[in-house]
């Protein structure tokens, strides 16, 4: 699954660009850099590699995703759907904006079921932000439809599928806005990072803007620059923009080795009666990251997963239990645990939404597993792992 795993002299040669002048700043700085600018070349492969006219990059998925809800004008007393079973940074953003995060089930897809968005949508709803959860994509087509329908904003959040694809085209580049992570552990990675990817040149702007001071980047000198609104701070390094370009040239290699064990693994456990994968609206689009997988019950579901960590093989969340991905086990956002007080109306909705029971996407991911896959297993070890895998799994089946 993650990029670190192929780290290696490419990313240190791009690195080390940048060490040499010490122009770690994205920004400014035209001589002394001699024409290295590693952010804004980054910006140009990500257009090109994934089809969009305009990326910004900034400082993590998480600002990513902000940055997209505040370009969208997204705020005090709007909707935004979003799905039970995803990271805790949808939320996060949601609610950073002063907007209310709506909790909507998610089915076999993994992804948002477009029934329960539909019946989720108010007059205050403004966006629907599916994820592609575990490195497959979300049921874009029947989104897309409702946000035509409601006059909604899609805005993918890609940040676990980067280089998926739906219908032939790239995950992140479907909505009106798209974001990926470049953190440590995604699909490739900058150490730390994100990017907004949108078609729209406005919005491109606002992104571009809102992420650095509210900069209008018109001059070459930022001191004169104008401040057209109010705006932050998500930008991105040189240093970290620079992991980022080695590693979206391997991003091809990183995909075919991913589809390769995937298969491997899935080949080792698909005769397994009684086991069912998950659905994939595009199977042709995904990324391989993981292969998830549902047991016939709850329980055989919790014990596989512990049987596996106890033979050793990591790497397999039982994401019911998981802390930091499904609505289960968010108590701080349950009990709207902010360290800043927030406005009463506000709190009470976010109190509101995520005190819903979710009886539906419970039955999912209780019997749910998903294996992570790696670049870094030869062909023997895929199927060493996955052989032990279906032994395991099947001696709880039975
Ligand atoms: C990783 C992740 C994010 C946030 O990215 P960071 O770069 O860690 O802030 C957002 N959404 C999903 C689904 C993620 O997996």
């Amino acid at each position: 699954m993650p990029g670190y795993e192929l780290f290696g002299a490419e990313e240190r040669k791009e690195v080390n660009d940048v060490l040499e002048t010490g122009i770690l700043m994205r920004y400014g700085f035209d001589a002394p850099r001699k024409g290295i600018w590693k952010a804004r070349e980054l910006e140009q492969e990500i257009c090109k590699y994934f089809g969009t006219k305009n990326a910004q990059l900034v400082s993590s998925g998480t600002a990513a995703l902000t940055t997209a809800l505040a370009a969208l004008g997204i705020g005090f007393g709007d909707e935004v759907i979003i799905p039970t079973f995803t990271f805790v940074a949808s939320f996060e953003a949601v609610v950073s904006v002063g907007a209310i995060p709506v909790l909507v089930d998610v089915d076999d897809s993994l992804t948002l079921n477009p029934d329960a968005v539909a019946a989720a949508i108010t007059s205050k709803t403004k966006a629907i932000m599916p994820v592609h959860m575990c490195g497959s994509m979300a049921q874009l087509d029947e989104l897309k439809e409702l946000c035509t329908q409601h006059d909604l904003y899609l805005i993918e959040d890609a940040c676990q599928a980067i280089g998926g694809t739906y219908k032939g085209q790239q995950l992140g580049t479907i909505g009106d806005m798209g974001t990926f992570s470049f953190d440590f552990v995604k699909i490739m990675t900058c150490g730390e990072g994100g990017v907004i990817l949108t078609n729209d040149a406005q919005l491109a702007e606002k992104c571009d803007q809102y992420s650095d001071h509210g900069h209008d980047h018109y001059g070459k000198d930022r001191g004169a620059d104008l401040h057209p609104y109010l705006g932050y701070n998500f930008r991105i390094s040189e240093l970290h923009a620079a992991v980022g370009l080695a590693q979206i040239k391997k991003l091809d290699a990183f995909l075919a080795l991913q589809k390769r064990n995937h298969q491997i693994i899935f080949n080792c456990l698909k005769h397994i009666p009684g086991i069912q994968f998950r659905r994939i609206p595009d199977e042709a689009g995904d990324t391989g990251s993981f292969l998830s997988f549902f047991l016939p019950t709850a329980n055989q579901a919790a014990q596989v997963a512990s049987a596996l960590a106890e033979a050793g093989i990591g790497g397999n969340p039982y994401w019911f239990d998981n802390n930091w991905h499904y609505i289960r086990k968010w108590d701080h956002l349950k009990n709207a645990a902010f360290l800043n007080r927030i406005p009463a109306e506000q709190k009470e909705a976010i109190m509101q939404q995520a005190n819903k029971t979710f009886d539906v996407s419970d039955a999912i991911m209780s019997r749910c597993i998903s294996s992570a896959i790696s670049l870094a297993w030869t062909e023997e070890q895929a199927q060493e792992r996955g052989q032990k895998m279906a032994e395991i799994i099947s001696q709880f089946i039975a």
